[in-house]
């Protein structure tokens, strides 16, 4: 998946923006736009590659979100087709990113005139709400989060790595699970996922 999608790192848009930036057949008017915020019609937009950034678009690896499309998405969508159940509620909070913010500003709970109608019930939960349901209603959750984890996922993703406190979620997994940690690093020619270099890369520490 990382060799066909690139390496998702700072956030998924971002990701995005620098995965396409990075193909030779990246347009000039791709280019424009991605960089100076230039639309095919001349208006100006403000979702342009922040500029701290830039300097990986020449990184030596590729980089991308497109996992979480195959990951995630795809194999969604499949489901529904093949049960016809069209309408997924899900468990996720504006205060996780700024897009999901974004989505339900505009949207609200139940996404019904959405491209894909949805309900995102606890939206506006936060962290501390989730917990309080949890701990009032005695309801089982992962002991992963009494680790010191506040999120799961894939344990490699990258994405807002650069945002975490320290020790960071790299950091921690060595301590909590040395194996994976050690195989994330491991170059990928040794059979790894390639972490470190990538890692260093952007300068996230993560030992
Ligand atoms: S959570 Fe997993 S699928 Fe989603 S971007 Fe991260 S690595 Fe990819």
């Amino acid at each position: 998946m990382l060799d066909k999608c690139g390496y998702p790192i700072i956030s998924k848009e971002t990701a995005e923006r620098l995965g396409r930036l990075q193909k030779p057949t990246c347009s000039q008017r791709a280019k424009e736009r991605l960089l100076e915020g230039i639309m095919a019609d001349g208006r100006k937009t403000q979702f342009v590659l922040a500029k701290k950034w830039r300097f990986l678009i020449d990184a030596p690896f590729m980089i991308g979100s497109g996992c979480c499309h195959h990951m995630k998405i795809s194999p969604f969508k499949k489901y529904e087709k093949e049960t016809g159940r069209i309408a997924p509620i899900l468990g996720t909070m504006t205060a996780e990113s700024k897009l999901r913010e974004q989505k339900w500003l505009k949207n609200g709970c139940n996404a019904f005139n959405a491209k894909r109608t949805v309900s995102a019930p606890i939206s506006f939960w936060t962290d501390a709400d989730v917990w309080s349901y949890l701990r009032q209603y005695d309801v089982p959750y992962s002991k992963i989060y009494d680790m010191g984890y506040h999120r799961t996922g894939c344990v490699f993703c990258a994405l807002g790595a650069q945002m975490d406190k320290s020790p960071n979620r790299f950091q921690r997994l060595k301590v909590t699970h040395p194996q994976i940690w050690y195989y994330c690093m491991k170059p990928k020619e040794d059979g790894g996922l390639g972490m470190r270099e990538i890692l260093e890369y952007v300068g996230i520490p993560f030992e």
